[in-house]
């Protein structure tokens, strides 16, 4: 759709983009975002972690928020960071809020302009679903001690999505100053789940499915080269799955690169002083 005439352009800073985090994982993880994408994107992302950094702390910019949510990958723990996402991005008064995993590389312009062709305050939530259909949950209303269920989709935290303040605004009930959590008991199920659970099951509003971000769970292997920098996110499959990294061609090898991140992050900024000098044509 045509954005409106009278509608501000899209800024960058007023999209947040929360990238979720764990302590163990600033050394393996992080550096290598800093370096990449997010060098491109210092003020529009926030991360969240679980431990304090110092040197995290300083080359994050003031944008590391230790949530003092457990370090633990449970339901609980992870639930605990996306509540303390959202309370920052509803604080931060910004137009969207992105949610990242750190094994996601973001396309700062690519999202931008995906963006760009809504409206914040229309209700938007934008993701790849993790599953072909949606997915049916026990909801227990507390007291009562009613069982029903409900059916909904929701996009799959490891491929990145988005939510406009629009629709973040009518979240709020149940996901402001730790609502969240107590939704998310409520289906016991996962924080991407539970955002599916308040949009679609309690809101009625609907998941805008995109092939334009992507996950682990996909096999990245398959995307086509000629559309890789048109993508919005992309991810890697990590030691335990090293082959299921995107197919990019470039200046560095497999060893050099494992991710492909640094490989994709010089085809989308060659001026970048550590990517390998262009051939002149
Ligand atoms: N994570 C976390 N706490 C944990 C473990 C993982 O916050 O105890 C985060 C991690 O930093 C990442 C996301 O959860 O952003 C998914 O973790 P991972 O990629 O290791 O596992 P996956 O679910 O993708 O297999
Ligand atoms: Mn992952």
């Amino acid at each position: 759709p045509a954005r409106p005439a009278t509608a501000p352009r899209l800024r960058p800073d007023d999209v947040f983009i929360a990238v979720k985090t764990t302590r163990k994982n600033h050394g393996p993880r992080l550096g290598l975002l800093l370096r990449t994408w997010i060098s491109r994107a210092r003020r529009q992302t926030f991360i969240f972690t679980d431990g304090d950094d110092p040197e995290l702390q300083l080359q994050g910019g003031g944008h590391v928020i230790n949530t003092n949510c457990s370090a633990v990958h449970t339901r609980q723990a992870l639930c605990c960071k996306m509540s303390v996402e959202y309370d920052k991005f509803i604080e931060s008064g910004r137009k969207w809020f992105c949610h990242v995993d750190d094994d996601n590389y973001v396309n700062p312009k690519g999202l931008l302009q995906l963006l760009s062709t809504f409206s914040p305050s229309q209700d938007i939530y934008l993701g790849r679903p993790s599953l072909d259909h949606p997915i049916e949950a026990t909801e227990r209303i507390q007291g009562g001690g009613t069982v029903t269920t409900v059916k909904f989709w929701f996009a799959t935290g490891g491929a990145g999505f988005c939510l406009s303040r629009g629709l973040a605004l009518k979240m709020s009930p149940w996901a402001s100053l730790g609502g969240f959590m107590s939704t998310a008991e409520r289906v016991r199920l996962p924080d991407d789940c539970t955002v599916g659970y308040i949009v679609e099951g309690l809101l009625g509003a609907r998941l805008l499915h995109s092939s334009l971000f992507h996950s682990h769970l996909e096999n990245l292997q398959k995307l086509s080269p000629d559309t890789l920098l048109q993508q919005v996110t992309l991810s890697y499959g990590g030691p335990e799955n090293p082959q299921n990294v995107v197919n990019v061609a470039g200046g560095f090898s497999l060893q050099q690169d494992p991710t492909r991140f640094k490989s994709i992050h010089c085809l989308l900024y060659p001026d970048t002083d550590w990517c390998p000098v262009q051939k002149q044509s």
